[in-house]
């Protein structure tokens, strides 16, 4: 496994690499949902293709009031993750390589980072794409993997993919989860033993609304009341937001129809967690 954290370097390397070149990009803190991407990875790129992860805070993403001065970065422990879960390379680029100072040319989404976390977080999703734009020209893959945890992630960069014709196949994987339900993330490690307990709640209050659209509900609103309800049962839940909306367009739906998107954005503390359940 090679570690390269030069981006002309990359950018040389990229041409000998055989291929299919599968990327998965992360922000590090390694944890098995982000080992389940470079597994399917793995498996996509064969025995002859190669498979790049890359490590890299993106600081265009974070706004200035949220936690990139204190992101967990285990560098050398996420490397020896990625060597036994059989990655080939690790890109993991400095920010005063990636980013001129005097940059001016921006990736902006207009319409589906408007909504959810684009409205709590303005400017995240500009960070992503412009991010998620650099990497794909840097290594050029074949596929790129993402996780369904950041569904709206998710349906930006297919988004970005489909409107500014990046030659990548985007292949999504499930959300890996703790055994009582929580999604895993990087940030998990920042709640407390209390927080972390009650934080079961947000898997427990989208199941719980999946069930009642089985069973019949078909009221968006009530939908949206329920999960704030059950959300509420932990004394330590801040919404910050409840939506049901349409999986493609992430707009709310004016009558009920599947596919149908819960997602949810909760502050336990100062930690704020994401989730989501996609009803078909
Ligand atoms: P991050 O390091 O948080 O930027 O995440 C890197 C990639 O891992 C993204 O595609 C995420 O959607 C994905 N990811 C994060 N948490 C999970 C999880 N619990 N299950 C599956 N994928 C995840």
């Amino acid at each position: 496994m090679k570690i390269i954290q030069s981006v002309s370097r990359m950018q040389r390397f990229v041409r000998s690499l055989p291929r299919p070149i599968v990327i998965v990009p992360t922000m590090g803190a390694l944890h098995e949902g982000h080992l389940a991407l470079v597994k399917e990875a793995r498996r996509q790129a064969g025995k002859v293709g190669t498979l790049v992860a890359t490590i890299f805070v993106n600081p265009t993403q974070f706004g200035p009031k949220e936690d990139f001065q204190s992101y967990p970065c285990p560098f050398q422990a996420d490397c020896v993750l990625l060597r036994s879960a059989g990655c080939d390379i690790i890109f993991a680029p400095k920010a005063k390589d990636m980013y001129f100072e005097d940059r001016s040319v921006l990736v902006l989404e207009s319409s589906l980072s408007t909504v959810m976390c684009g409205a709590s977080r303005p400017g995240h999703f500009d960070g992503v794409c412009i991010v998620v734009s650099k990497l794909f020209n840097i290594v050029q893959p074949d596929v790129a993997i993402f996780g369904e945890k950041d569904f709206q992630q998710l349906v930006i960069i297919r988004r970005l993919v489909r409107d500014l014709n990046f030659p990548v196949r985007i292949f999504s994987c499930p959300t890996v989860r703790e055994s009582d339900g929580l999604a895993l993330s990087s940030r998990n490690r920042y709640l407390t033993l209390e927080e972390r307990k009650q934080a079961s709640i947000i898997h427990q209050a989208l199941q719980r609304a999946e069930e009642k659209v089985r069973e019949g509900l078909t009221s968006t609103r009530h939908l949206k009341a329920l999960i704030q309800q059950e959300i509420y049962r932990a004394p330590l839940a801040r919404i910050d937001y409840v939506v049901t909306v349409d999986p493609e367009t992430l707009q709310e739906k004016s009558t009920f129809s599947l596919p149908l998107l819960l997602a949810v954005a909760v502050f336990f503390g100062k930690t704020r967690l994401i989730d989501n359940q996609l009803i078909r």
